[in-house]
């Protein structure tokens, strides 16, 4: 998942509230001291007693866990941009000083995981990435082949950030994934290879290496 599908989901996940107010997705500000204009990745404000109340919630898609620095730097960006309150929307989690920092500052640090994001912004049919994590895949291919004059039935979809390909193969019901060089063997037996997000399938032979220039076997380019 990209940081900017994190941002929209994020945005997505406020915009749940806007019948609490009006929510507002990846927009600028100008900053009150110098003018500047400011990003802001979501803004919601809400009417309080004839007060508006505005927070600012800024997405952050991390590997690594937040800390007072990041914390800081949104409690400076909140004062800039005269929000009343701030909310830190992280995929991971936060330090030990980032949560009494948070804390003393009255902002909230709240968890929304790549999984449940990507729920929020996509249809079914998407996984994360068990190899790299860093992007979701969806199963947006599918092919026949034919084996032993039986018809082959899969679902294939290829990871953005890895190009590992991942493989449902309707056949036997079971799921792999063909990496560079790494080749799957499902139960039928067939055997799934990749490189360069080309898939290539053929029927599987235990006396035969991983040969790509098989004239024989069946190439789908995942990268179109
Ligand atoms: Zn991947
Ligand atoms: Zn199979």
């Amino acid at each position: 998942m990209k940081w900017q599908e994190y941002q929209e989901a994020v945005g997505q996940l406020y915009e749940q509230m806007a019948e609490f107010g009006v929510v507002k997705k990846n927009i600028t500000i100008p900053d009150r001291v110098t003018g500047q204009a400011r990003q802001i990745d979501v803004w919601w404000e809400m009417k309080i007693e004839n007060h508006s109340f505005k927070i600012l919630i800024d997405a952050k898609k991390r590997k690594e866990k937040i800390d007072v620095k990041d914390v800081e730097e949104i409690m400076m960006l909140a004062q800039s941009v005269n929000a009343d309150k701030a909310i830190i929307v992280t995929n991971n989690e936060w330090t030990e000083p980032a949560e009494k920092r948070a804390k003393f500052d009255g902002m909230d640090l709240r968890i929304l995981s790549i999984d449940e994001a990507t729920d929020l912004v996509v249809e079914d049919k998407w996984l994360m990435c068990s190899i790299c994590n860093e992007d979701c895949v969806l199963l947006d291919q599918s092919g026949f082949m034919t084996k032993n004059n039986l018809l082959n039935w899969w679902l294939g979809g290829k990871c953005r950030s890895c190009d590992s390909i991942y493989i449902n193969c309707q056949d036997c019901g079971s799921k792999g994934i063909a990496r560079e060089k790494i080749e799957y063997i499902c139960e039928c037996p067939i055997k799934w290879t990749s490189q360069n997000g080309v898939l290539s399938i053929s029927e599987f032979d235990p006396n035969k290496q991983i040969d790509f220039e098989d004239p024989n076997q069946i190439k789908i380019d995942f990268n179109e």
